[in-house]
C-alpha cells in the first residue's frame, strides 16, 4: 500500500517508459497532481526525443534516484482543462521543456520566464507552486501541466512535425530573434543535428545575408545547403576555416568535438559579434581571452525559450513553412528508437507515436 499524497490523484494513473538511470526504458505507471483550474490535461500522440532526455535518463546531468519519464516535445489533444486553462477539450496542443513558472517575477514579466526561481521543467524536477509534486514528460500516454505551458497548434503543422518545435525549434529560434538575426546579419551554425538543422532553417527564413553551416562531417555539405546554408565550412578544413574568418555575426553551436578548438571556433565570429552556446560542454571551456577583448567579441548562453516566443515560434513556423526533418517510430519501440538517436543516425529528429492520433 502506498501512502497517500495529495499531490496524487489517485483515481486516474497515467503509464509510461520510465528509466531508472540507463537508456533502457522500462512501462511505470504514476498518479498525476490532481488537475488544478489552470491545468490542462493531454492525451499524447507524440513525443520527439531530444538529447536532453537522453543525458537526463543516463544520469549525465545527475544520478536518477527514481523513476523518471522523460520527453519534453509533447503533442497530443485536450482531455481535460481546468475553468482558467485557456484552453477546451478536443484542442490540438504541445508542451516544451518547461511546463510551470511563476508569472511574477521580474524574468517572468521580462518574457524570460525560462529563467524564473519557480519554474518547473518537464520532467526529473519538482513543482514550486506550492502544491507539491514531480513533473514527469512526454514519453507516455498523458500528461497534465499548466495550461499557461501548453500551445495550440497552428492547423498547417502535422502533429508529428510540431512536436521537434517545441524543444528543438524554440531553443534556436529565441536567441537568434534575441541577438537580431535577419537581413544585413551572417549567422553560422555548428553542428547539423536535431537542433541545427532548425537553426539553419530559421536563419534562411529570417532572411539573413548568409547561413552557414559547419561541421566536422562533409557528408552533411548538400543537406545542409536543402535546408538553407548558402555556404558550409567543415571545420576540420583549415583553409576553409581561414577563408570564413571573422564574417558572422551571430554563431548559434549547437554541438562540439570533444575536443573542439574554441579558439579557432570563435576565430570565425566577426567583431562585436557573438556565439551563442545551446549544447552544454560536459567539461570547462578552456579558451584564451583575447578575441573577446581585441576584437571585442563575446560567448553567450541560452536556454530554450518563455512562452512568449513558443507562440510567436509556432506562428513564424506557420507561416514561412518551417519545418523539422523527422523520423517516426512507434512509441511502444521507445529503447529501439533511443539507441537509433545514440548512434547519431537520424536525419534530423526522431518522433515517436502513441497510436493516439488516430482517435482524434
Ligand atoms: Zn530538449
Ligand atoms: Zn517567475
Amino acid at each position: 500500500m502506498s501512502t497517500f499524497k495529495a499531490c496524487e490523484d489517485h483515481s486516474v494513473t497515467f503509464n509510461g517508459w520510465a528509466s531508472t538511470g540507463t537508456a533502457e526504458l522500462k512501462q511505470w505507471g504514476y498518479h498525476p497532481r490532481p488537475l488544478g483550474p489552470k491545468d490542462v490535461e493531454i492525451e499524447i500522440s507524440h513525443c520527439g526525443i531530444c538529447g536532453s532526455d537522453i543525458h537526463t535518463m543516463t544520469g549525465g546531468w545527475g544520478a536518477i534516484k527514481e523513476e523518471v519519464i522523460v520527453g519534453h516535445e509533447i503533442v497530443g489533444k485536450v482531455v481535460a482543462a481546468g475553468a482558467e486553462s485557456h484552453h477546451k477539450v478536443g484542442d490540438l496542443v504541445g508542451a516544451g521543456a518547461m511546463v510551470d513558472a511563476c508569472g511574477e517575477c521580474k524574468d517572468c514579466k521580462a518574457g524570460f520566464d525560462q529563467l524564473c526561481l519557480n519554474r518547473a521543467f518537464t520532467y526529473n524536477d519538482l513543482f514550486k507552486d506550492g502544491r507539491g509534486g514531480k513533473t514527469y514528460g512526454g514519453y507516455a500516454d498523458r500528461v497534465r501541466v499548466n495550461g499557461e505551458y501548453v500551445f495550440t497548434i497552428p492547423k498547417n503543422i502535422s502533429l508529428a512535425e510540431a512536436a521537434p518545435l517545441l524543444c528543438a525549434g524554440v531553443t534556436t529560434y529565441s536567441p537568434l530573434i534575441q541577438y537580431g538575426a535577419g537581413p544585413g546579419k551572417s549567422v553560422g551554425v555548428i553542428g547539423i543535428g536535431g537542433l541545427g538543422h532548425m537553426a539553419i532553417q530559421w536563419a534562411a527564413a529570417l532572411k539573413c545575408d548568409e547561413v552557414v553551416a559547419i561541421s566536422t562531417s562533409d557528408s552533411k555539405r548538400e543537406e545542409s545547403k536543402k535546408l538553407g546554408a548558402t555556404k558550409f565550412v567543415n571545420s576540420k578544413n583549415e583553409e576553409e576555416m581561414k577563408a570564413a574568418a571573422q564574417s558572422m555575426d551571430i554563431i548559434i553551436c549547437t554541438s562540439f568535438a570533444k575536443d573542439a578548438d574554441w579558439a579557432a571556433l570563435l576565430s570565425l565570429v566577426a567583431n562585436n559579434g557573438k556565439m551563442v552556446l545551446l549544447a552544454l560542454p560536459e567539461t570547462p571551456l578552456s579558451i584564451g581571452a583575447g578575441a573577446f577583448i581585441q576584437r571585442q567579441v563575446s560567448m553567450v548562453g541560452s536556454l530554450i525559450g518563455g512562452k512568449k516566443i513558443v507562440r510567436e515560434m509556432l506562428d513564424f513556423a506557420s507561416e514561412h513553412n518551417v519545418r523539422p526533418w523527422i523520423e517516426t517510430m512507434p512509441m511502444s519501440d521507445c529503447n529501439a528508437a533511443i539507441k537509433h538517436v545514440q548512434e547519431g543516425r537520424p536525419r534530423y529528429r526522431v518522433v515517436m507515436e502513441t497510436g493516439a492520433e488516430s482517435k482524434f
